[in-house]
Order: structure tokens, then sequence, then C-alpha cells
């Protein structure tokens, strides 16, 4: 299965940007799916300049209703009319930032698999939880609780504390983390578990990308800051493994 390497541009980016990032992402190599998370605005923008690409759309949060008097939000129904393919759903800054829940992830993400699109849910342990030894906890207690019944999508493995920051888990713990993620989707999910693709993300960069896709059980990578730049986001996906 090819790896999903996806960019979340986060509170970044630019309309006037978006031609030369969508031109310069034309040359991709062919052998990784890849996705663009810009803000809400830019969407339809960025899903028109990657029109007659593989390179899919996604957006960053949506709402878990289908419409309604929820003002600021945007409904997993209207970000697919616009063109988005995926949502991120759970990312730690949202969780940190407005209070989002694992039960509150978990409605997100059942309105976007009914509106057809293919969530990327974040978990991740804070430095105090990993060093605490909890870490493993934490991320099963997340997938618990903000998974639905009926998911399919993908599993993004963010340790908060790797988010922007340069630094990353070591291998093993990166591998160690996706073994008992995957253990974990068996477990909830008999039928499908063995098939969702679990992200890494946290600090990933031209410079350490081989190495991290290359990991047992790492399908992809959610890449923030670097994705900003198509060239390093470009880089990134030239080292994902290419069977
Ligand atoms: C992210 O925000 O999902 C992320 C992984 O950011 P960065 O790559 O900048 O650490």
């Amino acid at each position: 299965m090819a790896q999903i390497i996806a960019g979340n541009w986060k509170m970044n980016g630019t309309a006037a940007g978006l031609g030369a990032y969508a031109a310069a992402l034309r040359a991709a190599p062919g052998h990784a799916a890849l996705v663009v998370c810009p803000p809400f605005p830019l969407l339809p923008g960025l899903a028109a300049a990657l029109a007659g690409t593989k390179i899919a759309v996604g957006a960053q949060d949506c709402h878990a209703g289908e419409s309604g008097a929820h003002t600021g939000d945007v409904s997993a129904v209207l970000l697919k009319e616009i063109g988005s393919a995926y949502v991120i759903l759970g990312h730690s800054e949202r969780r940190a930032d407005h209070g989002e829940s694992n039960a509150a992830v978990n409605g997100k993400v059942k309105a976007a698999v009914a509106a057809g699109l293919v969530p990327i849910v974040c978990v991740g342990e804070t430095e105090q939880e990993r060093d605490a030894g909890e870490a493993e906890d934490v991320v099963r207690t997340q997938l618990t609780h903000s998974l639905p019944e009926s998911f399919s999508g993908l599993i993004a493995y963010e340790p908060i504390w790797a988010i922007g920051t340069g630094r990353t888990p070591s291998e093993a713990d990166v591998a160690a983390m996706h073994a008992a993620i995957r253990e974990a989707l068996v477990a909830q999910f008999p039928a499908s578990g063995t098939a969702t693709p679990i992200l890494y993300g946290g600090s990933v960069k031209p410079g350490n990308a081989a190495a991290l896709l290359g990991l047992p059980e790492v399908g992809g990578a959610l890449v923030g800051g670097a994705s900003l730049n198509a060239a390093d986001f470009l880089a990134i996906a030239a080292a994902a493994p290419s069977d």
C-alpha cells in the first residue's frame, strides 16, 4: 500500500501562494499519496490548482453536525462539497486550544465518515506522560474513545512534545508505539484494524523522513512546518518506501 504523506499547514499559507505551491507539487514522486490540508478559505483554490493530479486536499477540522447555529464552524458535508477528501481531527493543537475531548473528536469522526471524508485522527502523549511511562496507555485511551464503532480512516501518532520542536522520539519508541496502536486497532476493529494506515507526525523533515518512514507499521507521515515549503514536502514524499 502506498504511504500517505499529509501536510498540515495549520494557520499558514496565502491565496497568492497557492499557484506556485501547486505547480511545484505536480512534480511529486508517484509512489506516495499526497494530501495537503490548508486553512478552510484556501481549500477550494487549492483543490482547483491541483485538479487533474492525484494529490488530495484536506481540512484541519470539522463540526459534528451537518448544519445549524454553530458560528465559525464548518460541516463535513460542506468540506466534501468544496473538494476536500480528508479531514484532520483531534489534532493536539485543537485538543489544547479548543478543549476538544475524545468524545468531541468521536462525534466529528462520525460526521466525517458519514460525509465521505477520510478522517486523519490524531493521538499522542505529552512529554510528562511519556516520562511517567504512560504514553501507550494514553494513546490507547484516545483511540478507544475518539474512534466510533464504524471507523474507517487513518490514525496519526503525534507525540505532542515532538510537534514543531525539532525533536523526535527514538526510532525504537516510534516502532513500539506504532505496534501498540496496531494491536489496539485490531482489538477494536477486528475486520479492518490490520489495514488502517498509521502515520507518524512530529518534526518530520527531509533529513529524518527516510528513517521514520521505513519503520514497521509506519504508513506515512503527517507533516506540519516542513509541508509549507513545497521542496521540503516533496523531499519527504520522495523518502517514502516505494513498495
Ligand atoms: C503537526 O502539526 O501535525 C506536525 C506534525 O507539525 P511539525 O511537523 O511542524 O512538527
